[in-house]
């Protein structure tokens, strides 16, 4: 019972303690001085606060609605990829087939995209085409249910759904059912969809030419782990000049971009 009494008193003692040494001062405080601005500067005005906060919460507004496109399957800045799916019932409404060279002679989907892609396809092929560069137009649109079998394909193939996930799309994931990319390559790498294409003469000037027309290289050497796929120079996405611009000079893939505006 003693002991018990002398334990409370300790602990009120203490507590006591405590609490009067954080309402202590400690001695010479003084309010740190404002710096002046520098010659030359004008300080901001911070004193009309609401102006302030008016305009912040203005670009703030545009930067979420711009990544409420990024959810919406019509437009064509669409976000695909292993987080943002495409419904299974997807079919883009405006497939047409772009009048560019292709690797192979039979009429399949492949050969399709959505019509605004598909223009600005040809006049990127034109204007390569003009700087000596021909390119090939190796797969297009892919339906859903296509990209079912072919991920199926990789999964026999390398024994497991994470392996098999690391270069092809679950269905739904894939970038091609959006109807707005298209594999290219050249014939200096035999026709092939293949890294090696990422250090041909016709790819270093895709890579700085393609957002002039909308598109971009999608997956870039040395962001695997924000976009989750291996680098693929050959996969081209369409996602509007004004985008692609953003893109190409902010140098990030579409994931990052995303998250550093909002
Ligand atoms: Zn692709």
């Amino acid at each position: 019972m003693g002991a018990r009494v002398l334990s409370l008193i300790l602990i009120t003692f203490f507590t006591t303690l405590a609490l009067g040494c954080t309402q202590i001062e400690p001695p010479n405080t003084q309010p740190a001085p404002t710096p002046a601005p520098e010659q030359g500067q004008t300080a901001p005005d911070l004193s009309d606060d609401t102006t302030y906060l008016e305009s912040f919460l203005v670009k703030r507004g545009a930067a979420v609605q711009e990544a409420l496109n990024y959810s919406d399957v019509a437009s064509v800045t669409v976000l695909v990829n292993k987080q943002n799916h495409l419904p299974s019932d997807y079919i883009p409404p405006d497939l047409v087939e772009p009048d560019i060279p292709f690797t192979f002679d039979e009429k399949a989907e492949k050969r399709l995209l959505r019509q605004e892609a598909s223009s600005h396809l040809e006049e990127l092929f034109t204007a390569a085409k003009e700087n000596g560069f021909i390119l090939y137009g190796v797969s297009g649109y892919r339906s859903y249910e296509t990209q079912k079998n072919l991920f199926q394909y990789f999964v026999r193939r390398d024994g497991s759904e994470e392996k098999a996930n690391q270069i092809s799309a679950r269905p739904g994931e894939s970038e091609h059912q959006s109807g707005l990319t298209m594999d290219v390559t050249s014939k200096s790498v035999n026709f092939g969809l293949v890294k090696s294409f990422g250090e041909t003469k016709e790819y270093a000037w895709l890579k700085d030419n393609a957002h002039l027309f909308g598109y971009i290289v999608r997956y870039p050497q040395g962001k695997e782990h924000i976009t989750e796929y291996t680098y693929e120079p050959w996969h081209l996405r369409y996602v509007g000049q004004e985008l692609a611009l953003n893109l190409y000079e902010s140098d990030m893939p579409y994931e990052e971009y995303l998250f550093f505006r909002i």
